[in-house]
């Protein structure tokens, strides 16, 4: 079982070790990242128990759900502690703080046992019915990655939808593994590609990034995302506009590469302007209009440098974090509750991790 004890170790490879030997029978493992979902969470594993009781009725798959509490404030955590584990084993691994979806989802990788793991949304927008579909595509078509992306943005306003596209274009601008456009957290991963995940060592996650980066057979699932019914969604603009920088500079260096060619570009501009002034001043021996353009220069070249300099800066940040080499999470409390147990004693076991 991984502990604290793993995530304290400087060594972001010793988690490979820390996975090692915490397997089980193989399986399944659900894990659902929580931030104050109080109000949806009964609902939501109801659904989660009806489909992996159909799993284990149909293809005799075994199933856990693991249930990373990323430092609610509300009562999300005693309830998912109060859970029965009548027919599926269930872990609730509660972090010190809110970390971030992220940081849970890596929380979550590193506790489950089962090899397959499926990540799936904590306020109900992602169909449990659909986790049936991502199971076949697994075992009977040997994908690797089966991820879902929205079928559509129709109910989306056309800004978020450019900017969504913006997003997409820079960070797969020139990559050789391109991450498809509106696919989601819902996704299923094989044994193989969760240990591949797992041996990516950065700090800075991007999970849809690197889902797509490992390679192994990738499946693309279309889905209408439901409407969330409890609570509101934890991203509003400026989370979502933090995310996206967090995405680019973690996953990809458009963003340099982009300040490079706007560079060439401007200089290139420059250069032919410079050109025609000297044309034009031999030539015609006319005056060189001065305030005006040089003060649009500056402008425009100043503003860029900033702009620029913001931007590696952003890097440079990644660079520290990284090297920094601080866990992702740390793990307040871990409860493990299983069925077996549950069926012979209906009692649970508790281990407390610091
Ligand atoms: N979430 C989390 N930590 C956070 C924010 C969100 O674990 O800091 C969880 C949240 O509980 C939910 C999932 O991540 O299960 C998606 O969050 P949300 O619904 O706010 O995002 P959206 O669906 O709008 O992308
Ligand atoms: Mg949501």
């Amino acid at each position: 079982m991984s502990t604290t004890a793993d995530r304290l170790t400087p060594n972001p490879r010793d988690r490979n070790a820390a996975n090692a030997d915490s397997g089980t029978a193989p399986g399944l493992s659900i894990v659902v990242p929580l931030f104050n979902e109080a109000a949806s969470l009964e609902r939501l594993h109801t659904r989660l128990v009806e489909v992996a009781e159909h799993l284990a009725a149909s293809r005799s798959l075994v199933c856990e759900v693991v249930y990373v509490d990323d430092g609610s404030h509300d009562d999300t955590l005693a309830i998912a502690r109060a859970l029965p584990a009548s027919t599926l084993d269930i872990q609730v691994v509660s972090l010190s703080r809110n970390f971030g979806k992220e940081a849970a989802l890596l929380a979550g990788l590193d506790h489950s046992r089962r090899g397959a793991v499926l990540f799936i949304d904590g306020d109900g927008q992602h169909p449990p019915a659909l986790i049936d579909t991502l199971v076949g595509h697994w075992l009977d078509d040997d994908c690797d990655v089966v991820y879902t992306a929205k079928a559509h943005r129709a109910n989306e306003s056309w800004t978020r939808r450019v900017a969504v596209h913006a997003f997409y274009t820079l960070i797969n601008w020139g990559a050789r593994t391109k991450i498809p456009e509106d696919a989601g957290d819902f996704r299923l991963l094989s044994p193989r590609a969760a240990n591949a995940l797992r041996r990516l060592p950065e700090r800075n996650r991007f999970f849809k990034g690197l889902a797509s980066w490992i390679g192994f057979r990738q499946m693309r699932i279309d889905y209408e995302p439901e409407a969330r019914v409890d609570g509101r969604s934890t991203w509003n603009t400026r989370r979502l506009i933090g995310l996206s920088v967090n995405g680019l500079t973690a996953f990809s260096v458009a963003p340099l590469r982009f300040a490079t060619m706007l560079g060439v570009v401007l200089a290139v501009i420059a250069f032919i302007y410079g050109l025609q002034i000297v044309y034009e001043t031999l030539v015609y021996g006319g005056q060189v209009p001065g305030y005006p353009s040089l003060f649009v220069g500056i402008m425009v070249l100043g503003g860029m440098q900033l702009i620029m300099l913001g931007v590696v800066g952003e890097y440079i940040g990644k660079i520290l974090e990284e090297i920094k080499g601080r866990p992702v999470y740390f793990v307040a409390e871990h409860d493990v509750k299983l069925a077996a147990d549950a069926k012979q004693s209906a009692t649970g076991t508790r281990t407390a991790a610091e």
